[in-house]
């Protein structure tokens, strides 16, 4: 595995899920091997690419309490080179199953270690919450990922997001790197979108992607299509920003090598 994205924000509705599978659809169709890993109880990204999150053979929950190995639950996408890790909701219940487990914030990143060597990217979908599912992505990634909507109060939830990856680095995982912060849902015709972008900006000049994702009303239908924005609307804004997005983390990615 070349990287692993955790998509994190513990607000809901900024448009992780959006991301993760956008994302990774393009990363997919520029040749990269990825894996996407649904870590959310509400299956979002599992039923956005077109599978049935009631009926899962295997799923997320079943690899973090140890019931199957990660090969055995992944599923191949439509889109050639983006396989799944699909999610149940009954995913919910592991925070409570695990509570007691001494290894509770290690089963991602052991479940994953066998896969290390089949993809170049995993992008793992987290539920809004900073809990122990949260952890577990924190504690597998190698990077965080976090969508910012365009709207009030962005920076107030980003600084609690920031300490809580800070502590996870003090904590289970050192080398954890946050990779990029990404505006997403942004309206030009607000002035709020436009002054909530400088505002993150310049806080986080280094960390804030290029790329801004707009509003685009093609990206709220795909997942009712069970498609990726790249399959649904390949001609649309929200898919140009995304292919803009994946190279922009191409490039980043590549930059981070080098100087590692
Ligand atoms: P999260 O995973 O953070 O809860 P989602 O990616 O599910 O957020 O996005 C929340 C809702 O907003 C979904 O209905 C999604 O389709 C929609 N959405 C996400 N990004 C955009 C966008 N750029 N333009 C329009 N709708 C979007
Ligand atoms: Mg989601």
């Amino acid at each position: 595995m070349n990287r692993a994205f955790a998509l994190a924000n513990q607000k809901g509705g900024v448009g992780k899920t959006t991301t993760a599978i956008s994302l990774g659809a393009f990363l997919a169709a520029k040749g990269s091997r990825v894996l996407l890993v649904d870590l959310d109880p509400q299956a979002n990204a599992t039923s956005g690419l077109g599978f049935d999150k009631w009926h899962t053979r295997h799923s997320t929950y079943d690899l973090l309490i140890g019931r199957c190995g990660a090969a055995e639950a992944v599923l191949p996408t439509n889109r050639r080179g983006l396989e799944i890790l699909p999610a149940s909701p009954d995913l919910a219940a592991a925070e409570v199953e695990l509570a007691s487990a001494e290894d509770r914030e290690w089963r991602l990143r052991d479940g994953l270690q066998a896969m290390s060597d089949s993809y170049d990217f995993a992008l793992i979908d987290c539920p809004p919450s900073l809990g122990l599912l949260t952890l577990n992505a924190l504690a597998a990634a190698s990077d965080v990922i976090i969508p910012v909507q365009c709207e009030y109060l962005a920076l107030e939830g980003l600084s609690l997001l920031l300490d809580t990856v800070n502590r996870v680095r003090q904590g289970v995982n050192a080398d954890l790197r946050v990779f990029g912060i990404v505006m997403t849902m942004f309206d030009p015709r607000t002035n709020l979108s436009e002054q909530v972008v400088q505002e993150v900006r310049q806080h986080y000049p280094k960390t804030i992607f290029d790329t801004i994702i707009p509003r685009n009303i093609r990206l709220s239908e795909a997942p009712s299509y069970g498609k990726s924005i790249l399959d649904y609307d390949a001609s649309s804004r929200g898919a140009a920003s995304y292919q803009a997005l994946a190279e922009e983390a191409l490039r980043r990615s590549t930059l981070l090598a080098g100087a590692a």
